[in-house]
């Protein structure tokens, strides 16, 4: 029985249908699952963190490579074919909001730690935040992401894709696009391609940052007034516009420049700057 019509049976034997509301999108790709699971780089002594399992059509392979396996699936219906469908030891599921669980206390004494997911896209950019932004000891992060989210965060200044999530991601890891997936290979199929992409997590961030709450304020503040010229949209109400011209000019930065223009590092300067550390 191949992937498509095996999700088609756990389907009808449970009388089920994919839940739009959960971004239930079922892979049915046996050839995706095997280059996920191949180039996700997995080894026997890693613990994988799969969010939304569905089915467990992932976690399959999943348990057949690793350690363990910890499944985070918010749907009720989904966590209980899991439990009739795997009978081991080295699955836990945990039901849940993937938002909402202490991953700190879940991944607390498991060692290497991976998260290998193909994700619901309607929570992708807070997903992401939360793995990255709360440093958990992760190693890398494997996940599917529409295409268009996994382009931005891989694109480069000067490109309209590149955004706010490009320079955060960036920031804590080393992102890219390892598998081109195209809609047909889910049930249902979506209405956008996607992508896998793996963001190797970095030991320290890529750039040095003196006050991390000022850098990302800065680029909020940039990408919030894309249009505006940086003189304009990096000044806030905490940092007046004299102080950001003055700062430009002495990185020799051109203030007609906007924010999709900016480096990572040129953030990290301006911002270092203006707290006095550079
Ligand atoms: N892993 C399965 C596969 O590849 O076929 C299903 C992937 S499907 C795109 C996304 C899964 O995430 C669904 O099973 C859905 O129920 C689950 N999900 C949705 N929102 C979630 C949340 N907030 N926390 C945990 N799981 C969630």
């Amino acid at each position: 029985m191949n992937l498509y019509e095996e999700t088609r049976m756990l389907l009808n034997q449970y009388g089920l249908r994919a839940n739009k509301r959960l971004g239930q999108n079922f892979l049915i790709s046996d050839e995706i699952v095997e280059q996920i699971i191949e180039k996700s780089e997995i080894t026997e002594n890693d613990t994988i963190i799969e969010i939304g399992p569905g089915l467990g059509t992932l976690t399959k392979a999943l348990l057949e490579k690793s350690k363990k396996v910890i499944a985070i699936e918010l749907d009720p219906n989904m966590v209980d074919i899991l439990k009739n469908r795997f009978i081991t030891d080295k699955l836990e599921i945990i039901y849940g909001d993937v938002l909402k669980v202490d991953l700190n206390e879940i991944i607390a004494n498991e060692g290497s730690v991976k998260v290998v997911a193909n994700l619901p896209y309607y929570i992708t950019t807070p997903i992401l935040m939360k793995l990255l932004e709360e440093r958990y000891a992760l190693k890398s992060i494997t996940v599917m992401v529409q295409k268009e989210v996994g382009e931005r965060i891989c694109s480069e200044p000067g490109i309209k894709e590149y955004g706010a999530i490009t320079v955060t991601t960036n920031y804590y890891s080393a992102p890219k696009i390892i598998i081109d997936v195209p809609r047909e290979n889910f049930l249902p199929s979506p209405e956008v391609d996607s992508c896998v992409m793996k963001l190797d997590v970095l030991e320290k961030p890529s750039v040095m940052v003196a006050n991390e709450k000022v850098f990302f304020e800065l680029i909020r503040n940039g990408f919030n007034h894309r249009r505006k010229t940086i003189s304009n949209s990096l000044a806030s109400g905490n940092v007046p516009k004299e102080k950001i011209m003055q700062v430009l000019g002495e990185l020799g930065i051109d203030e007609k420049l906007r924010a999709e223009d900016l480096s990572i590092e040129d953030y990290a300067n301006i911002a270092n700057r203006l707290v006095g550390a550079a």
